[in-house]
């Protein structure tokens, strides 16, 4: 059988042949004008992905690399930091946290659960010697997403840093930086940026900067103050030919608008759901997003996503420890077509009944186009 691969996974996602193609021009050297225009640019045009006003700085690592730079910079070893943990990449705050000898004061829910304002509310009350929140936009491990923005009324205006790990949620869900009042927000390329893994970003407004030149803590290739000294240029060799490709990116997501690049994953998102509704199963998530759709698994989901994979050549995730088999998780992510919906849907259908879980072929289908039909056509 002819197998063509499909992203359907909360990263890595599919790349644009255009992109693509843009990685394979002559790397020339990161310090030359013509490549440091090229950055400048390009991290101009990121903004708009942030919807800031405020520096984005570009980092060779994945997400996690961005998270660490937030930690890193803004809290010293022995200060407490609220951090909201409510699966893998909450916990993922904690961890670093703690390899730094921050001290973390948790917000720690039930995984598939979301924070609400009012819980940060109630922590900073309790807290006042804490002056900065971590968060997570959209929990990948379980498909929730926050109301980040009420949180951000919180903060907006006091002298409370609010971070965000918005690695999946940036393009998925709205983030308005500026007009919310987040301080700072960390993205990963292999997102909903249509690009390859490799890169990180951060976001930092003026109020958080203010807090990272007084901040003590060690750091070195993360220092944030060696980044704003070299801008637009890249204290460190810059990964030219993944810059080519966030250029080429970034540009198409602008001539998309990022209106409709929330939109359409909404609609997919919309359109999943409605299909799993159909099929019988049940969302992880008692708030789910447009980032994937974390789904109650009848059976083994490891099962599910090798016979998905291998059989039909679509990649979905299984769960993260500890819910490892008890869920799968179908990304909306990035450079997707409807049809790949529709795709993933049927790869699901054929995938169930053949592990022995039966389901009504095409019932799903029919639920993911009809939504798709009403969002597309009318
Ligand atoms: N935060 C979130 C919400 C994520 O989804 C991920 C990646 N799945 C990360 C952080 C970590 O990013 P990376 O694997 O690129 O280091």
């Amino acid at each position: 059988m002819v197998r063509r691969y499909l992203l359907l996974s909360p990263g890595p996602t599919p790349v644009p042949q255009e992109v693509l193609l843009e990685g394979a021009k002559e790397t020339i050297h990161h310090r030359t004008p013509e490549f440091v225009n090229l950055l400048k640019e390009t991290l101009e045009l990121t903004k708009y992905v942030f919807q800031t006003q405020h520096p984005v700085y570009v980092l060779s690592s994945s997400g996690t690399g961005g998270m660490e730079t937030a930690m890193v910079n803004l809290v010293n070893p022995g200060e407490k930091a609220i951090i909201v943990n409510a699966g893998k990449f909450g916990e993922r705050w904690v961890d670093i946290a703690k390899a730094y000898g921050i001290v973390p004061v948790e917000i720690k829910l039930p995984w598939g659960t979301a924070v609400t304002p009012e819980m940060i509310e109630k922590a900073l009350k309790e807290n006042p010697d804490v002056k900065v929140v971590f968060t997570t936009y959209s929990e990948t491990s379980t498909g929730t997403v926050i109301d980040l923005e009420g949180i951000a009324k919180l903060t907006k205006g006091t002298d409370v840093i609010l971070v965000t790990d918005a690695v999946s949620g940036l393009l998925a869900e709205p983030l308005k930086m500026d007009e919310w009042g987040i301080d700072v927000a960390v993205s990963g390329a292999q997102k909903g940026w249509m690009l390859p893994p490799g890169l990180a970003f951060i976001a930092v407004n003026d109020k958080a900067y203010a807090k990272i030149e007084k901040c003590t803590n060690s750091r070195y290739y993360f220092d944030l103050r060696k980044y704003k000294k070299s801008a637009p240029d890249n204290p460190w060799t810059t990964a030219v030919n993944l810059i080519y490709m966030l250029n080429k990116a970034v540009k198409m997501l602008k001539e998309e608008g990022i209106e409709n690049v929330w939109a359409r994953h909404k609609l997919y998102g919309e359109a999943t759901r409605a299909a799993i509704k159909e099929i019988g199963l049940e969302l992880f998530s008692e708030r789910p997003g447009n980032v994937l759709t974390a789904v109650k698994s009848p059976i083994p989901s490891s099962n599910l996503t090798k016979v998905m994979r291998d059989k039909y050549g679509v990649t979905i995730a299984a769960g993260q420890e500890p819910m490892k088999d008890e869920i799968f998780r179908i990304s909306h992510l990035g450079y997707l077509t409807p049809f790949d919906i529709i795709t993933g849907i049927t790869a699901l259908e054929f995938s169930l009944n053949e592990l022995g879980y039966k389901v009504e072929i095409g019932k799903g289908v029919k639920a993911a186009e009809e939504v798709l039909f009403k969002g597309l056509v009318g």
